[in-house]
């Protein structure tokens, strides 16, 4: 990055199965960002409690695991299974761990981007908790129907109906949680891609991108 430039952060945030990771990757690819998934975190938490069998309700050594996650732990195996997903939405529910893992994201997010233009982050509350100051937010969202089919075709040994239920229940959770629900920021660009294309919800994303904070040399 020039060193007059600008750094440009960006968030992105909605439901699971709306597109968000999709999203991020081809605008971070695009723009030259570098990415962070934050779910991941709350994943790595969520896969070590279920490998040393703890409830959502031992707080103690939740936080004990939550306290050593850092960004490099997100390319771990055994992340992405709806199993994972349920138990990380539980645990997301927990003040004190979204508190530890709220650093590591804004870490992340104020961090040198080296070769990079900026940043990019996608979660739930990227855009109203962690960065409220982004460059530019934009919020996914989709019918639940069709995000739990993009999710079935993801998860091939799990049926729709039970991935469907899962989402239902972690939809709910994430949106009625009392500490930094699921909400769009009140200036996110929204984007429906209930009937678009990968590649249409992709151009209309770099399009906000390009126009909110993006310099006028740089074409879409
Ligand atoms: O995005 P992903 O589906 O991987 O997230 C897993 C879970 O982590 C979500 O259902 C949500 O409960 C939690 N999460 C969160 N805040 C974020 C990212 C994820 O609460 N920024």
């Amino acid at each position: 990055m020039d060193k007059d430039q600008k750094k440009v952060i960006i968030a992105i945030d909605g439901p699971s199965g709306a597109g968000k990771g999709t999203v991020a990757h081809y605008l971070a690819n695009k723009f030259n960002l570098k990415i962070l998934d934050t779910g991941l975190l709350y994943r790595v938490v969520a896969k070590m409690a279920l490998q040393q069998k703890l409830g959502s309700d031992q707080l103690e050594k939740l936080i004990e695991i939550t306290r050593n996650v850092t960004v490099e732990d997100v390319t771990q195996e055994g992340l992405r299974s709806e199993k994972v997903a349920a138990m990380a939405s539980k645990i997301a529910i927990i003040p004190a761990i979204r508190t530890i893992l709220n650093q590591v994201q804004r870490d992340f997010a104020v961090s040198d981007p080296g070769d990079h233009l900026g940043v990019i982050l996608d979660g739930r509350d990227i855009g109203t908790v962690i960065y409220p100051d982004a460059d530019c937010k934009i919020y996914l969202t989709a019918d639940q129907e069709i995000r739990a089919l993009r999710r079935m075709k993801q998860e091939s040994n799990v049926c729709q109906l039970e991935i469907h239920q899962m989402m239902a229940e972690r939809d709910k959770r994430d949106s009625s949680r009392t500490t930094a629900p699921l909400n769009a920021a009140k200036d996110a660009y929204i984007i429906d891609t209930t009937h678009l294309t990968i590649d249409e919800a992709c151009k209309k994303a770099a399009y906000y991108v390009q126009n909110s904070c993006l310099p006028s040399a740089m074409t879409v």
